[in-house]
C-alpha cells in the first residue's frame, strides 16, 4: 500500500526536519496504546509518559497528518459553546469545574513549547472580532461571564481599538484575548512527537488500525501487527471512520478550507494585522485569519463539506479572504487545502471510556487546539487513577477457589469480592 504523506498545506511545507516513523510490524506489548497521533493522542501520550506509563502510539499516516497539523493555528481559550451554555446543562457547581479548565489547555501547550523547547513560531494575542452591535453585545456578555470564572486577560476592543490591530473597516469592535495566540500547529505536534520519543515512546506511522478487541488486555490489530496494551485511548476524532461504531454514531466529520498568501512585504503585514494577532470573527461559520512566520496571511473560513479540489478551495475562501482586506487584490496564493473537524449535535466535546479500558475524547467542533491539550491530560489522570488502584487490586494474593479453577474475573467483580469479603 502506498504511504500518505501530508496535505499538500503550507505547513507541510514549512515544517521542522522530521523522521520517517517505522510502520507497527510484529506484537508490542505497552501499558497504553494511543490510537491516532494528532494533539488528542500526543497530548495524552506525553501526560502518561511523564506519569511512568510506557506508551505506544500507532497513527494511520504520519504525526500531524489530521486536524493538528492542518488547522488555523489559533490558540483559542474555552470550548465551542459557552460556560453559560454548560452551567444549563451541568448545574452551577459542576461549571465551576469547567470554569477552571477553560483555560488550562493553552497553558499546557505553553508549558509544554517551553519545557520541551519546541520550535512551533508561538505569538501571544487573539483577537474575537464583531461583525455588527449584536455579535459585540455578545462578546461583553462573554467577558463578563469569563471573568466570573476568575478569568483576567481579556480586553474589549471598541471600533477605533479594532482598527489599531486588525487592518479591515468590517468591524464593529472586538475582545481581545492576551493568553490566546497562534502557532505552526504542524510543528507544534511534530515538537510533541519528538518529546514522547524523548520520554521512551514509541510512534509508528502508516499504520490503520483495524480493529481494536476488547478483554482484560486490548488487542489494538493493524495490517502487519498488534499492539497489547491495558488500556487503549482513541484519538482518531474526524478521521476515525467506523472503527469504534458507537463513536462514528454521534458526531459528524466537517470540512474546512485554508488558504495562504504568498509572502506579504513587511510594510503591507503590519497594516493587516500590526500587533500581528489572530483573529477570528463572531458568525456561526466562522473567518479565521493570522500572520506566518514569514509574513503569509493565513486564511480559512466557512464549513464546506466536500470542497477538495485546490481551485474550488481559492474561489471560495479568497472571496471571503478579499472581502476582509481588498487590498490584497493581487497577491497571489500560494497554498490551498481542506481539514476535517469533529462537530458534535451540542458542539462540546465527547469524552468516555468503553468497556473497562478504552477511553476516548472526540467532537471539539472546531476549537480544538487548547482542548485536545487538556483532553490528554484528563485522559491521562483517568487512566493513572485507575491503573493505580487497578494495581493495588492485582498485586493482592490470587487464591484459587475451592475447586482449583483459574481465578480471572473482570476488575469490578474483584472489586465486589474484594469489598464484601472485607
Ligand atoms: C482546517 C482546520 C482549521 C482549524 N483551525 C483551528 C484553529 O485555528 N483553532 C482551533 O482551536 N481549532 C482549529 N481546528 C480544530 C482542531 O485542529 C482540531 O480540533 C484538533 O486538531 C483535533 O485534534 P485530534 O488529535 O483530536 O484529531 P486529529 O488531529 O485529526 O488527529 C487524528 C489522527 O488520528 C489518526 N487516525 C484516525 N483513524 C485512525 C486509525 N484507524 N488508525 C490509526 N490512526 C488513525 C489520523 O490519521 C489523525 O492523524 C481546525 C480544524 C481544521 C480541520
Amino acid at each position: 500500500m502506498s504511504e500518505v504523506q501530508h496535505a499538500p498545506s503550507f505547513y507541510a511545507a514549512s515544517a521542522n526536519p522530521a523522521p520517517d516513523r517505522p510502520k507497527l510490524e510484529g506484537d508490542v506489548s505497552t501499558d497504553v496504546c494511543v490510537i491516532g497521533a494528532g494533539y488528542t493522542g500526543l497530548s495524552s501520550a506525553l501526560h502518561l509518559l511523564e506519569a511512568g506509563f510506557s506508551v505506544t502510539v500507532v497513527e494511520a499516516a504520519k504525526v500531524g497528518w489530521g486536524a493538528s497539523g492542518r488547522n488555523g493555528g489559533q490558540i483559542v481559550n474555552s470550548y465551542s459553546r459557552d460556560i453559560d451554555v454548560i452551567e444549563k446543562i451541568v448545574g452551577k457547581g459542576q461549571a465551576a469545574l469547567f470554569g477552571e479548565m477553560a483555560f488550562e489547555g493553552g497553558r499546557i501547550i505553553r508549558e509544554r513549547v517551553e519545557k520541551y523547547g519546541i520550535q512551533c513560531d508561538l505569538k501571544d494575542g487573539g483577537v474575537f472580532a464583531a461583525l455588527n452591535a449584536r455579535q459585540m453585545a455578545e462578546l461583553e456578555h462573554q467577558k463578563a461571564l469569563w471573568e466570573r470564572y476568575g478569568y483576567d486577560q481579556l480586553e474589549l476592543l471598541d471600533d477605533e481599538d479594532i482598527r489599531k490591530v486588525v487592518g479591515t473597516e468590517r468591524y464593529t469592535g472586538g475582545l481581545l484575548d492576551k493568553a490566546g495566540g497562534h502557532i505552526h500547529p504542524l510543528n507544534l505536534a511534530l515538537g510533541e512527537a519528538e518529546a514522547v520519543e524523548s520520554l521512551g515512546g514509541k510512534i509508528y506511522e502508516q499504520s490503520p488500525v483495524i480493529r481494536v478487541e476488547t478483554g482484560e488486555k486490548a488487542k489494538v490489530v493493524t495490517e502487519h501487527g498488534v499492539v497489547e496494551a491495558g488500556f487503549v485511548i482513541v484519538a482518531g476524532n474526524a478521521y476515525l471512520g467506523g472503527l469504534m461504531p458507537e463513536l462514528q454514531a454521534k458526531s459528524m466529520p466537517c470540512g474546512t478550507q485554508v488558504i495562504t498568501t504568498e509572502p506579504l512585504s513587511d510594510e503591507l503585514a503590519e497594516r493587516l494585522l500590526p500587533k500581528d494577532y489572530c483573529v477570528e470573527d463572531c458568525n456561526y461559520l466562522l473567518d479565521y485569519f493570522r500572520l506566518s512566520a514569514d509574513k503569509r496571511l493565513i486564511y480559512g473560513g466557512g464549513v464546506v463539506y466536500g470542497a477538495r479540489d485546490p481551485s474550488d478551495i481559492e474561489a471560495i475562501i479568497r472571496p471571503k479572504m478579499l472581502k476582509t482586506f481588498p487590498q490584497l487584490q493581487d497577491v497571489k496564493i500560494d497554498y490551498t487545502w481542506t481539514g476535517n473537524f469533529l462537530l458534535t449535535l451540542s458542539r462540546l466535546p465527547q469524552v468516555g471510556r468503553i468497556g473497562s479500558n478504552i477511553y476516548y475524547s472526540q467532537g471539539c467542533s472546531g476549537h480544538g487546539v487548547t482542548y485536545t491539550h487538556l483532553a490528554g491530560k484528563l485522559l491521562s489522570e483517568a487512566i493513572n487513577g485507575q491503573a493505580k488502584r487497578f494495581d493495588a487490586f492485582a498485586s493482592l494474593p490470587h487464591y484459587p477457589f475451592p475447586g482449583g479453577h483459574t481465578f480471572r474475573v473482570p476488575f469490578s467483580a474483584l472489586g465486589a469480592w474484594y469489598y464484601s469479603a472485607g
